[in-house]
């Protein structure tokens, strides 16, 4: 049996990917390659499709077919929160449109489960600072509501299957800050997120620039739930188990650590590991940042065992070692 990953060949998908091939299972990686690296994914069968494609959903059938897929976890999506204001039709178009063809190739396949990548965004600005999963989801950009739709269209499909008599099962992650590497050659390439930015500042002789220090917060700074990817790439693995041994009692987890960070204590962990002097700029806040925002993860650990092994030391050590950035001796 093969497990069929959508986006395997992105900075999240290949980890789990490595995952799955290091347990010995049969993988089969559809990725459009437009930010997804083929070498990450090099050796491993590889249909190369764009899942919001008019022929997306019949060419997955024949490659569900083909390889006896029994279960898929669907990464491929736009996960850009600024372009996603600017190009909502683009997000919707791919990210709904991308997820109704995989589920209509479920539909068609009797393919059994499923494993969905939601986001802490469709929780929105809550105004709380731990954020467990039945929160009312108000998510404040096209991406955060193509993530929330995604979950709907999924408990309708399980529906639906439930319906028809045919065995489906989905768990939905929603992920919060994701970081690091697992493996070097896996590191995310794309510099969109606050480690990678300050990494390429510092590496360029740039200060990093904080996004506001006026929060509510202890040292002014934002306060984030930073998550090992390698540790996010497990929780996708005990999805799967937990769908294989039993009817899942809830179907949508948060992964993150429980803890939070500020900023400026990322940026102090990155100088830490760099040995290097940071001066940070104070810069503007950025509209939609909300002032905290961390996981509680009392579901997940307790219906899938699962619990952060790294912490923010780890995440930026090992995003520092990938960036071949590490201080001599360390
Ligand atoms: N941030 C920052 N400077 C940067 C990039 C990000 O101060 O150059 C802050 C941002 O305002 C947020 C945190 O770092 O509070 C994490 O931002 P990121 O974009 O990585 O993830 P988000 O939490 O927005 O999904």
């Amino acid at each position: 049996m093969t497990v069929l990953v959508t986006g395997g060949a992105g900075y999240i998908g290949s980890h789990v990917v490595r995952l799955l091939v290091e347990r010995g299972d049969e993988v089969l990686v559809v990725d459009d390659f437009s930010t997804g690296i083929e070498n990450r994914v090099e050796d491993l069968p590889i249909v190369s499709l764009d899942l919001a494609a008019s022929d997306a959903e019949d060419r997955l059938v024949a490659a569900i077919e083909e390889h006896s897929v029994d279960s898929i976890i669907h990464f491929a999506a736009k996960k850009q929160v600024g372009e996603s204001v600017e190009q909502p039709l683009m997000y919707y178009r791919q990210n709904i449109g991308g997820l109704t063809n995989v589920l209509a190739a479920v539909e068609r396949t009797g393919v059994e489960s499923l494993v969905f990548s939601s986001s802490a965004a469709t929780y929105g600005m809550p105004d709380v600072e731990m954020v467990a999963e039945d929160l009312d989801c108000r998510p404040i950009n096209p991406y955060g509501e193509t993530k929330l739709i995604g979950e709907w269209m999924i408990d309708n499909a399980i529906t639906a299957a439930k319906m028809r008599g045919t065995a489906f099962k989905a768990v939905k992650l929603r992920y919060f800050n994701v970081a690091g590497a697992g493996w070097p050659e896996l590191a995310d390439t794309a510099v969109m997120n606050l480690i990678p930015i300050v990494l390429e500042r510092v590496a360029t002789g740039k200060a990093p620039i904080i996004f506001g220090d006026d929060y509510a917060t202890p040292d002014g700074t934002c306060i984030r739930d930073y998550v090992h990817v390698k540790d996010l790439a497990e929780a996708h693995i005990a999805s799967l188990d937990y769908m294989k041994s039993e009817e899942p009692a809830e179907t949508v987890f948060n992964v993150g650590t429980g803890k939070g960070a500020s900023v400026k204590e990322v940026i102090d962990a990155i100088a830490e590991a760099t040995d290097r002097e940071i001066v940070p700029e104070m810069g503007e806040r950025r509209a939609g940042d909300p002032p905290a925002l961390v996981a509680d993860v009392s579901r997940i650990s307790a219906q899938l065992s699962w619990k952060a092994e790294y912490g923010l030391t780890e995440i930026v050590r090992s995003a520092v070692d990938a960036a071949g950035m590490s201080s001599t001796g360390k």
